[in-house]
């Protein structure tokens, strides 16, 4: 059955998250030949409304108002309800991140549907919209189907391939002017913390260290190959203990979870709470001195060898290709 599906096109820093191209493709499959709507809140956004259209959808509304220049629960579920109220969807896609972690629970209180989060594919199956959510921590997956009106999900950045952009494609974009007014929280500024290279939770390789680094400059050798990879460096948590590099960087279970093309542990001995974040990657490659390590268990690819010896040899290698 043909149905609208909304999508949010995720902005930061005037630039649009690739997790939107990620939804509109989930939104295409979820729609099953319906129209694909996409819905852009902030301040100075409309130059991001040709590419949402590029990646699929098939028109776009704007929500611009000084008030929606930095996220706010408050703003943007105001915002969204005006356009859900006018557009009439009969699904919502939003990222899993931690804006969509936040907004989509209230959105779905509100409009008194139930919510899929954190799916990791979505398909047709049986006549039904099925969606694919880990549980468990990646140990087990289920599948899930809505019985309620609205199909309303959040999916995983990384997962959902996103479509070709295509940049002959073009539709509508309007405008919706909503009243937002009785703010709880004012964002002043956002002051970002500086963060080098590729962002971890969207990066397609990830070069992550663990204790085994030994010390902050232990991460140089890490550092020079996801930069030939044009990856992002990631960690444990016990590197992050340790003090040898930030906490934003720590993937697991109380850290980030990724899904990269690729993942490279280097001195990580594989802890449950580690695997918890990086299991679902598609490639894991671990670099340990122990063959005894859990993380062979899961990788893909395993090297027994010193990070110190094994990291560089690798960056050489890369680099003649
Ligand atoms: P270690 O376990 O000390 O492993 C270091 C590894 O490096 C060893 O396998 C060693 O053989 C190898 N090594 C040493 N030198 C070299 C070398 N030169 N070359 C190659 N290999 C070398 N952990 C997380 O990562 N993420 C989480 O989100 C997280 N959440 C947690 C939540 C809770 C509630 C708890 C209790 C724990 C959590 N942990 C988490 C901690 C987790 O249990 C482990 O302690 C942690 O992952 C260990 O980090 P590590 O693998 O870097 O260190």
């Amino acid at each position: 059955m043909a149905r609208k599906v909304l999508v949010l096109g995720e902005v930061r820093e005037q630039t649009l998250r690739n997790v939107s191209f990620e939804a509109l493709a989930a939104a295409k499959t979820v729609a099953e030949g319906g129209e694909v709507v996409a819905a852009l809140v902030g301040k100075n956004i409309s130059s991001l409304a040709d590419e949402m259209l590029q990646y699929g959808a098939d028109r776009v509304v704007k929500i611009e108002n000084e008030k929606l220049k930095a996220y706010t629960p408050d703003g943007y579920s105001q915002a969204l309800l005006a356009v859900i109220e006018s557009e009439k969807p009969g699904g919502i896609v939003f990222g899993h991140t931690a804006l969509g972690k936040d907004l989509s629970p209230k959105l779905a209180a509100k409009l008194n549907t139930g919510l899929i989060s954190d799916a990791t594919n979505v398909e047709i199956a049986g006549g039904n919209i099925v969606f694919t959510r880990p549980i468990y921590s990646g140990k087990a997956f289920e599948k899930k189907i809505v019985t309620g009106d609205i199909i309303f999900a959040t999916i995983r950045p990384n997962n959902i391939a996103s479509l070709e952009k295509d940049e002959s494609h073009t539709g509508e974009i309007s405008s919706l002017s909503v009243d937002i007014k009785d703010l709880r929280t004012i964002v002043k500024e956002v002051i970002r913390k500086a963060t080098e290279g590729v962002d971890l939770s969207e990066a397609k390789v990830i070069v992550a260290g663990g204790r085994g680094v030994k010390s902050s400059n232990g991460f140089e050798p890490l550092k020079e190959l996801a930069n030939v990879l044009g990856g992002a460096i990631g960690a444990s948590r016990g590197a992050c203990d340790a003090d040898y590099c930030d906490y934003s960087l720590q993937i697991g279970q109380t850290g980030k979870v990724v899904t990269p093309d690729l993942y490279i542990a280097c001195g990580i001995s594989g802890a449950i709470q580690h695997l918890a974040g990086m299991s679902n990657s598609k490639v894991i490659v671990a670099i340990n001195k122990d063959p005894e390590a859990n993380i062979f268990k899961i990788a893909d690819y395993g090297i027994v060898g010193d990070l110190f010896e094994v990291v560089p040899l690798l960056t050489q290698e890369f680099k003649k290709l």
